[in-house]
């Protein structure tokens, strides 16, 4: 190592340890902060759980790291033509409570959902009237009603299935509209900065709740109307004993979308190559959120002690190139 190396390395393993304490290491406020961010589970429960520094790169996680886990039942969006046909003509959407994402409501109209094999009634319908009509169910209601519906994200109808929809005017074909809606993360550019994540990508997610549970492959959508917060469908909260004030965490961040989509492209969709000659505990962090549970990383690249321990915790592998 030269000297200019030697020097490079002293002065990252200085840093990292200048910023452990910022990073969430002092026990002042942890408790709290722990009981606040997973949903009331006891303190001494959680407190000084190290396997936590999977889920956010941390010893602790942050109150900033928290993501408000919201439950979002069966519902209906409506275009203008739907309504006035479930409802009349000159029909309107009622406003009877915000929702979290702003601008969308609660509106003061509710439709029965008819299939061949079953129905649901007083299925709420949100507001505004949209430019489709969509019926996201979860995998129990399609259950019930002999549907074999999709998981969708929200607005993708593909293969999506055909009900009616009973109104007090009259019904309404709604023809591919039925889905299971798939989990999702709303963020602002700005929580998508503080989280390091970045809109399309897909990343697993703790729920911090009395039942945890990790959510695989969940879509982050990131928009300036936003407001954060992750969806999960009646399903899955109760699978995870959701209650009013959850809360979750990033566990890991993935690079899976196409990879799924079975069209991979190494040289376009690999995240790039990393060419650090020296790993500090800030960067260590920053690469485990982005990266699966392999790290490739050139050979003569000085990893500091903090960085070493950021892999280890995250269980990523770190092989040299
Ligand atoms: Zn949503």
């Amino acid at each position: 190592m030269t000297g200019d190396e030697i020097r490079e390395v002293v002065k990252a393993t200085l840093s990292d340890l200048l910023t452990a304490n910022a990073d969430g290491l002092t026990p002042a406020g942890g408790i709290g902060v722990d009981a606040s961010c997973r949903g009331g589970i006891l303190p001494s429960a959680v407190h000084g759980n190290t396997s936590d520094i999977i889920s956010n790169g941390r010893q602790d996680a942050s109150p900033t790291d928290c993501i408000p886990l919201e439950v979002s039942a069966r519902h209906v969006h409506l275009t203008q033509v739907a309504l006035e046909q479930l409802f009349g003509a000159g029909a309107v959407l009622g406003q009877r409570r915000m929702l979290s994402q702003p601008g969308e409501f609660l509106s003061d109209r509710r439709v029965k959902i008819i299939t061949p094999g079953g129905e649901l009634d007083g299925v709420a319908v949100l507001g505004p009237v949209r430019g489709a009509v969509q019926v996201e169910l979860s995998a129990s209601d399609c259950r019930r009603m002999g549907l074999d519906a999709p998981v969708k994200l929200s607005g993708d109808l593909s293969g999506g299935l055909d009900v009616t929809l009973q109104g007090t005017a009259g019904t309404y074909e709604a023809k591919g509209a039925a889905i299971i809606a798939r989990n999702h993360i709303h963020c602002t550019p700005a929580d998508a900065n503080r989280l390091g994540l970045a809109d399309g990508q897909r990343v697993s997610v703790r729920a911090n709740t009395a039942r945890p549970l990790i959510f695989e492959d969940v879509p982050v959508r990131v928009r300036e109307d936003f407001k954060l917060a992750m969806h999960v469908d009646t399903d899955e909260a109760n699978a995870c004993a959701l209650t009013g004030n959850s809360q979750c965490t990033i566990h890991n961040a993935q690079f899976c979308e196409r990879e799924a989509a079975g069209n991979f492209d190494d040289k376009k969709d690999c995240p790039p190559v990393i060419t650090d000659k020296v790993i500090t505990e800030a960067r260590a962090k920053e690469l485990a959120r982005q990266r699966g549970d392999c790290i490739e990383i050139p050979k003569g690249c000085v990893l500091t002690p903090s960085a070493k321990d950021v892999f280890l915790h995250a269980h990523i592998r770190v092989e040299r190139t």
